[in-house]
């Protein structure tokens, strides 16, 4: 029988004791971290949005681990993160609170980008597009990576936790090539050469609604931990409700051999699930197809993340007033639909690379290269009658800006969705 997989989980409004706690449930830090180490700690500092926002793990539970860490007497402990692509890490660091509170702590924040002391890891029996990563010698070199993800819905992975952040140690290039076939196989790829051996995940504010751009953050006041970060994954769905049948990269997680996913082999420790459920709201699970009448939406064989960018470009549509007036186009996803020859090929937008096939067909449909496809390129292509897909100039030109531009709006929109979900006012999207 498989051995079980232990998470512990604590709920209080105490972020402190709540790590303290993490940690002596797992064995206490001196058995987890040996003395005169290195130690590194990874938070998701991926883009540069204040702590209140809950895009970035939490400062304050980044130093909580801290303290715990320095009662283990390490040599060194230092705050390491590749931000997204095209985002400046340092200015994350500072923006997030993170390079402040590691000020006051004397902990170095340490930009994974700028590293130019990079060795190239073989991944052996790969199976995305990553056969070979560069990764910093400094990252590898390191006695100890604590892995800290803030728990958060996820535009196009449905949910972000331990298994997502690890994403956060490869430099853009690495990263661009890791979204261009198979971003979920990739992340398991760096995931065999850079395993954590420790995952604690921030959840004292989770972000809800249309992370990782439009979160909104609701006081779930927990910290999880485990060294499995399949094991921690699973569980913070089940305490926030996230139906992991929807999230494609588990089974790829489990298969890849990096941890347990059934409950059957988990131990929670701690809190039970029960105590600390609070449903997260996230508004793209569910079906699909018949969700937008107005348009023409095909979605066979789309996989959570396709689905997940559909919910929320059509979403998007609304909030920019680019609706109607665009209403009757056909929109696919996923590699198992029909789509009659009839159908003009300036009214079918095909989303991602599954949807390749369809152009041989309809030459003449905008389509959007990517796996997943960049955010908003779906609403953008179709409110600009355009193919935006984040290639050439086009995310400085045109995606960022457009971004800029429709924030506000697109704010509003969603946080006055989430007031009709409090009041039980919105009957799908759940
Ligand atoms: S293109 Fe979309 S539906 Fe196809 S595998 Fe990639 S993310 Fe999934």
């Amino acid at each position: 029988m498989r051995k079980k997989s232990q998470v512990a989980l604590i709920k209080s409004d105490d972020i402190q004791a709540n790590v303290s706690k993490v940690f002596d449930l797992l064995g206490g830090v001196d058995n987890l971290i040996k003395p005169g180490t290195v130690v590194m700690l990874k938070p998701n500092v991926g883009h540069a949005e204040p702590a209140d926002t809950s895009v970035c793990t939490n400062p304050e539970v980044v130093r909580a681990v801290i303290r715990e860490v320095k009662k283990a007497n390490p040599k060194e402990i230092v705050i390491a993160e590749a931000a997204a692509i095209g985002c400046d890490t340092e200015e994350c660091f500072r923006v997030s609170g993170i390079k402040e509170m590691a000020d006051e702590e004397g902990v170095e924040c340490y930009d994974i980008k700028r590293d130019k002391d990079l060795v190239t890891v073989a991944v052996r029996g790969y199976r995305s597009n990553i056969n070979k990563v560069k990764l910093p010698r400094r990252l590898l070199e390191a006695d100890h990576l604590i892995n800290l993800p803030i728990l958060k819905a996820h535009a196009s992975m449905v949910f972000s936790g331990a298994l997502k952040n690890i994403k956060g140690v490869v430099q853009d290039k690495v990263h661009m090539d890791m979204h261009k076939k198979d971003l979920t196989m990739a992340m398991m790829d760096v995931w065999s050469v850079c395993k954590a051996d420790l995952n604690i995940m921030d959840a004292h504010r989770a972000a809800s609604g249309y992370s990782p751009h439009m979160p909104v953050p609701i006081e779930t006041h927990m910290i999880l931990g485990s060294k499995d970060p399949v094991a921690v994954d699973r569980v913070a769905c089940e305490v926030t409700g996230i139906d992991t049948s929807g999230v494609s990269y588990f089974k790829v997680a489990e298969e890849t051999g990096l941890g347990n996913y059934d409950m059957d082999s988990i131990e929670v420790l701690g809190h039970t699930i029960k105590d600390c459920y609070f449903p997260m709201w996230i508004p793209y699970i569910g079906d699909m197809s018949k969700r937008w009448p107005e348009y023409d939406v095909k979605c066979d064989g789309g996989c959570s993340s396709c689905q997940a960018l559909l919910a929320i470009n059509m979403e998007e549509l609304k909030a920019v007033g680019a609706y109607d007036e665009n209403k009757g186009m056909t929109v696919v996803i996923g590699g198992l639909n029909d789509i009659p020859k009839d159908i003009p090929d300036d009214k079918i937008v095909l989303h991602g690379n599954c949807t390749k096939k369809y152009l041989k067909d309809h030459p003449g449909a905008y389509h959007i290269l990517g796996c997943p496809p960049n955010e908003p390129a779906l609403y953008l292509t179709i409110q600009r009658h355009e193919t935006i897909d984040g290639t050439g100039d086009q995310e400085d030109e045109i995606i960022r800006p457009c971004m800029a531009r429709d924030a506000q709006v697109w704010h509003d929109y969603v946080f006055a969705k989430f007031e009709e979900y409090e009041k039980g006012n919105l009957t799908e999207g759940f």
